[in-house]
C-alpha cells in the first residue's frame, strides 16, 4: 500500500467517496467572461489571454459532447476510469443566461457516466438564481464551484487586473456555502510583489472561509498576455522550481487538514508556454514537493493558526 500523502489530496478523497478511481473530463462551453467583455473589464487577468485559461476546444469545433466522448475514451485508457467529474473550464462558466447554463450542464449530466460537476468561475459571477440551480444539482451528485481569488490582498489582485476584491470573494463563497455548495479556491503563488508573508497570510484566510478545497497554481507566462508584456520588459520574474516548491510547501503547511487540495502545480498548454519551461515537467514537481516535506518532516495543517 502506497504511503499516505502529507496533503489531504484529491485521488484519495474521491476513491473514499466513490469507491474508485474518478477523473475529471476539462470542457470549453463556449462562455466568455465579464473581465473581457467589457461588464466588468476589457483587458481580462494580468496572466490570462484570449483562450480563457481553457482549453480552445469550443472554437475549434468541438461541441460539448464531443469534449465528453473524447475525454472518456482518453481517461478512461489511460486510468482506467469509469467515473467521471465534467469540470466547466475555459472562461467564467455561470456567465450566461440561466435557460443556456441550464442546458449546458444537464447535457454533461446526462452521461450516465458523470458522477459530478465541477463549474469554474469568477467570484462576482454568482446571481441567486444561478446558486440555486447548482444547489439543486449538488443535493444529489457531487457539485464543486471552483471560485477564482489568486490572493487574499486587494493590491494584489489590483496588479492583476481581476476586477474584484477580497471582500467579493469572501460574501461568494459564504453565499455557496450557505447554498450546501462545495467551494474550491483558485491561488496562485510567485504573483508579482508576493512573498513568503502575503502567501502565508493568504493561506491564513482560506482556512477561516467555509472552503471544500483549494486548488494551486504557479504563475507561468503564457504568449499574448499582459504579463508576456512585462516578462518581455524584464519586469517580471517567473519563480524558480527550488522557490515554487519552498512556497508550495509553506503554504499547504498553513492550511487546515480537511481542506482537500485539488491541483499543487500548473498544468500550461505547452505551445503556448513562455516562462518558465521547468513547470512543464509536473511530475518532477510533485516529486520534490514530496521530498522536501520529507525533508521537513511536516504536513498539511502543522502551521495552520486555526
Ligand atoms: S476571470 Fe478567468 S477567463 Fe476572465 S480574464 Fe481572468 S483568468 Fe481570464
Amino acid at each position: 500500500m502506497a504511503a499516505a500523502l502529507p496533503y489531504r489530496d484529491l485521488n484519495s478523497y474521491l476513491r473514499q467517496r466513490f469507491g474508485e478511481r474518478v477523473q475529471k473530463i476539462t470542457l470549453d462551453a463556449g462562455l466568455t467572461c465579464p473581465n473581457r467583455d467589457g461588464r466588468v473589464g476589457t483587458g481580462g487577468c494580468l496572466y490570462c489571454n484570449a483562450r480563457g485559461s481553457g482549453t480552445g476546444a469550443w472554437v475549434r469545433g468541438q461541441s460539448l459532447a464531443a469534449q465528453m466522448a473524447e475525454g472518456m475514451s482518453r481517461l478512461g485508457r489511460r486510468y482506467g476510469a469509469a467515473k467521471f467529474i465534467a469540470y466547466f473550464q475555459s472562461f467564467s462558466n455561470t456567465y450566461a443566461p440561466l435557460a443556456r447554463l441550464k442546458d449546458l450542464y444537464d447535457a454533461v449530466l446526462d452521461f450516465p457516466q458523470v458522477v459530478g460537476l465541477s463549474i469554474g468561475t469568477r467570484p462576482d459571477c454568482l446571481p441567486d438564481e444561478v446558486l440555486d440551480l447548482l444547489a439543486g444539482y449538488a443535493r444529489e451528485r457531487l457539485v464543486w464551484l471552483e471560485l477564482g481569488l489568486q490572493s487574499a490582498h486587494d493590491a494584489t489582485l489590483a496588479r492583476l487586473n481581476r476586477g474584484h476584491d477580497v471582500a467579493c470573494f469572501t460574501a461568494a463563497v459564504c453565499r455557496a456555502a450557505a447554498q450546501g455548495l462545495a467551494v474550491v479556491a483558485h491561488v496562485i503563488l510567485g504573483l508579482p510583489e508576493e512573498g513568503p508573508e502575503e502567501i502565508a497570510a493568504t493561506a491564513a484566510y482560506l482556512g477561516r472561509l467555509p472552503l471544500h478545497g483549494v486548488k494551486m497554481h504557479l504563475l507561468y507566462v503564457v504568449k499574448d498576455s499582459g504579463l508576456a508584456r512585462l516578462h518581455a520588459a524584464g519586469e517580471y520574474a517567473c519563480l524558480t522550481e527550488d522557490r515554487y516548491v519552498n512556497l508550495a510547501a509553506d503554504f499547504i503547511e498553513r492550511l487546515p487538514p480537511h481542506l482537500v487540495i485539488h491541483r499543487l502545480t500548473s498544468d500550461p498548454h505547452p505551445e503556448e508556454l513562455l516562462a518558465p519551461a521547468w513547470c512543464l515537467d509536473k511530475s518532477r514537481v510533485l516529486g520534490r514537493l514530496q521530498e522536501e516535506f520529507a525533508r521537513r518532516g511536516c504536513r498539511q495543517g502543522d502551521r495552520w493558526d486555526g
